[in-house]
C-alpha cells in the first residue's frame, strides 16, 4: 500500500470525512491496488477540518500515511439550497442528511466523471445510522446521484447488490466485508490490521444536528427570503434575541465571542457597547429604529459589569457616527420571551 498508481488500472473516488469508516472504505481499496483520490467535503455547518464540532477530522495524517490524495471540495451555495429547503426533509433538529449524502455522491460522480475515474466508496455501513443508513436510504442516495451500480461501500459490500467494479473484476468482491449494524468491533479489528492508529471516535454529526444552533437557523428561516453567509456566520456566535419580525439582537458571551462579532460586523450593522464596564460586544441586525437601538441598549446593560446599577450609559455606534443612550439594563423575565435557544 501506499502506491499512488494503479496497478490493476481502477480508480476510485472516496468520499472521506477523515474517521475510521470513510478511511477503513479506503484502505480495503489500496489493499486491492486501486488508486484513491478521497474527496473531503466543507460546508458553512461545522463540516470542515479545522472544526471538531463537525462530521469531519483532518484528512491529512491518514491520507500521508497510507499514500492516497485528498481533494477538499467546498459545497458553499449548493448545501444553503438544499438546508433552506431539503427536498427529503429533516433529521430531528435541521440537519438535511439525505439531501446531504445525494449532494455530496452527486458532486463525487461529476468528480468522477472529470477525472475518468471508475466508480465511488463510501464507508456506509449498512444499519449503522437509523435514518441515513438503512437499505432503503443507501438505495435512494445512490440512485438520486446518479451512481447506480458505481458506488461502492466496502465495509457491507458483501450484503448489497455487486456493484459494476465488481461485475467486471476491477475489484475482488471476496476481499470486502459484510458489516452491518452498530457495533463497531469489526472495524476497530480492521484498524489493527492495517495500523491505523488515533482515529477519532464517531462524531454526532454538523452544527445542523446541534439543538441551539438549530433554533436559532430556523429563526432565521423564518424571518429571511434568503440564507446569506453572513448571517450564518453570526449564528456560531453570542446569545441571539428576536425583538421584531425584521431585527436580531446578538451578544458576545465572552471574550472570544467579542472578537467573533467585531469580525462578523457589517455596514449595516449597528455596535453597541458599555464602554468602560467590562460590556460584551453587541450587534443589532435589522431595523435600527429608536425604539430597537434602546432595546439593544437595555440588553447590552443587563449584560455588562454595571447591570446592578438604575441605569448604565451604552455606546451606539454605525457607519456614520457614534453616540450614547442612558438606559435601565433589561430585565431577566422580559429577555426569556425573546432570547432564541
Ligand atoms: S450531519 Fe447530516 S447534514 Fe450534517 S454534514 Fe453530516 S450528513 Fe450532512
Amino acid at each position: 500500500m501506499g502506491d499512488k498508481s494503479s496497478p490493476s488500472g481502477g480508480h476510485a473516488i472516496a468520499l472521506f470525512s477523515g474517521g475510521l469508516d470513510s478511511a477503513l472504505a479506503i484502505l480495503l481499496m489500496l489493499r486491492q491496488d486501486i488508486k484513491v483520490t478521497a474527496l473531503t467535503f466543507l460546508t458553512h455547518f461545522g463540516c470542515d477540518i479545522g472544526d471538531r464540532s463537525a462530521c469531519g477530522t483532518d484528512p491529512y495524517p491518514v491520507a500521508e500515511k497510507f499514500g492516497f490524495d485528498v481533494k477538499l471540495m467546498h459545497l458553499g451555495q449548493k448545501f444553503l439550497d438544499i438546508v433552506e429547503k431539503p427536498r427529503y426533509g429533516r433529521g430531528r433538529n435541521m440537519n438535511v442528511c439525505t439531501d446531504c449524502r445525494i449532494l455530496m455522491l452527486t458532486e463525487a460522480r461529476k468528480y468522477m466523471e472529470q477525472v475518468g475515474a471508475d466508480f465511488v466508496v463510501t464507508g456506509e455501513v449498512l444499519g449503522q445510522r437509523p435514518m441515513s443508513q438503512v437499505r432503503n436510504k443507501l438505495n435512494l442516495t445512490e440512485n438520486q446521484s446518479g451512481l447506480k451500480g458505481k458506488l461502492l461501500r466496502p465495509l457491507s459490500a458483501k450484503l448489497c447488490r455487486p456493484t459494476e467494479a465488481e461485475l467486471s473484476g476491477l475489484v475482488d468482491r471476496d476481499k470486502l466485508e459484510a458489516i452491518q449494524g452498530r457495533s463497531r468491533k469489526r472495524q476497530m479489528e480492521l484498524a489493527r490490521q492495517f495500523g491505523l492508529e488515533d482515529y477519532p471516535s464517531p462524531a454526532a454529526g454538523c452544527l445542523l444536528t446541534d439543538v441551539g444552533y438549530s433554533n436559532r437557523l430556523r429563526d432565521l428561516l423564518s424571518h429571511s427570503e434568503r440564507l446569506t453567509f453572513d448571517d450564518l456566520n453570526l449564528l456560531r456566535v453570542g446569545r441571539h434575541f428576536r425583538i421584531d419580525e425584521s431585527t436580531k439582537v446578538v451578544v458576545g458571551r465572552n471574550e472570544a465571542d467579542n472578537e467573533k462579532l467585531i469580525t462578523c460586523r457589517q455596514a449595516h450593522h449597528v455596535h453597541l457597547e458599555a464602554l468602560g464596564t467590562g460590556s460584551p460586544v453587541t450587534l443589532l441586525v435589522g431595523n435600527a429604529s429608536e425604539t430597537n437601538l434602546a432595546r439593544a441598549a437595555a440588553i447590552t446593560a443587563r449584560y455588562c459589569a454595571s447591570r446592578h446599577l438604575d441605569r448604565v450609559d451604552v455606546t451606539v455606534m454605525n457607519s456614520t457616527g457614534q453616540r450614547t443612550l442612558s438606559v435601565r439594563p433589561a430585565r431577566d423575565e422580559d429577555l426569556r420571551a425573546i432570547i432564541i435557544r
